[in-house]
């Protein structure tokens, strides 16, 4: 654990939000989450519990180790209240502005020396940076989804992030049970720089009829060995949030390349978001 670091201000209290506090609470730091919505920490609460709930079945964790786990998370619907936090990760929807904002007013609320953290999948750490009087101490902290499996932290060293900035978020990575693999800030970072391109290539596959979607999906997993063929991974990542990272890519990085598959936006014009709307390149039940 970070000799500094004890306990972790978390901003935005969804999926991602209350994924990086549990393992941060399961790590042994108290944490502040923090959300606008009364709702989404009550929410998060629920899950973070039933989560937990989920080790001790797997005996992966102890009754009390998760009792002692839950006392570690306070609440909060007042940015003001993270002026404690030793570190901040900032994980609200993806949305410059909103993102912008909640930096802005951090800058003020904490200690000169906290490191800002933002779990952004695609805007840029610098201009995220260049918000703040302190760039030297912005940084992206990408971890992945759901957060408490997932061993990946992608860290994102925007153009002004200091050695010691990227060093005590390496540390704090660390001890929270992931394995930090630094970048520098390009559009969609390097996962989703990779990822998207394959996923969109995989849907002009369908669009030109070059296969249906399971055989599609049944190439990458049992020639490639991927645990999960492109198209469901694109149905449950979101066939709107695709689209955006996509446009991310071509816009940020301007190569032909990089454009949206047709389809893609069809069907997202259409409603047809993946899972989350019961229908995307396969159907789901919704109950
Ligand atoms: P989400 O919609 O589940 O949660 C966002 C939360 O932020 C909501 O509870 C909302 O009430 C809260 N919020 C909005 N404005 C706020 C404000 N001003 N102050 C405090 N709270 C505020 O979103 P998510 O899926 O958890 O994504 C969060 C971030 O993580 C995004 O930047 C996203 O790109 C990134 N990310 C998401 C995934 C994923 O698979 N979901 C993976 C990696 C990174």
């Amino acid at each position: 654990m970070p000799e500094k670091i004890k306990t972790i201000g978390i901003v935005g209290a969804g999926t991602m939000g209350n994924g990086i506090a549990h393992s941060a609470a399961r790590s042994g730091f108290r944490v502040i989450l923090c959300d606008i919505e009364p709702k989404a920490i009550e929410r998060a609460k629920e899950t973070i519990s039933r989560n937990l709930d989920r080790e001790v079945a797997r005996d992966k964790l102890s009754a009390a180790e998760k009792a002692r786990a839950l006392t570690q998370i306070s609440t909060s619907n007042r940015l003001r209240d993270l002026e404690v936090a030793d570190f901040v990760i900032e994980a609200v929807i993806e949305n410059l502005d909103s993102k912008l904002k909640i930096l802005n007013s951090l800058d003020t609320i904490s200690r000169p020396e906290v490191v800002l953290a933002s779990n952004t999948s695609s805007i840029s750490i610098t201009k995220l940076a260049a918000a703040t009087k302190k760039p030297a101490n912005v940084i992206g902290m990408h971890f992945m989804n759901p957060v408490p499996v997932m061993n990946l932290v992608e860290v994102v060293r925007g153009l002004a992030t200091s050695d010691q900035t990227h060093s005590t978020t390496e540390e704090l990575a660390k001890s929270l049970g992931k394995t930090p693999v630094t970048v520098n800030d390009f559009p969609g970072f390097v996962s989703n720089r990779v990822l998207m391109p394959m996923i969109n290539e995989a849907i002009f596959c369908v669009m030109e009829g070059v296969g249906s979607a399971e055989s599609i999906d049944s190439i990458m997993k049992l020639g490639m060995n991927h645990p999960m063929g492109p198209l469901s991974l694109a149905d449950l990542i979101g066939l709107d949030v695709c689209l955006y990272t996509m446009e991310v890519l071509h816009n940020g990085l301007g190569d032909s390349k990089y454009r949206p598959c047709p389809l893609l936006r069809k069907m997202v014009d259409a409603g047809q978001l993946g899972r989350k709307s019961g229908q995307g390149f396969f159907k789901y039940s919704r109950n």
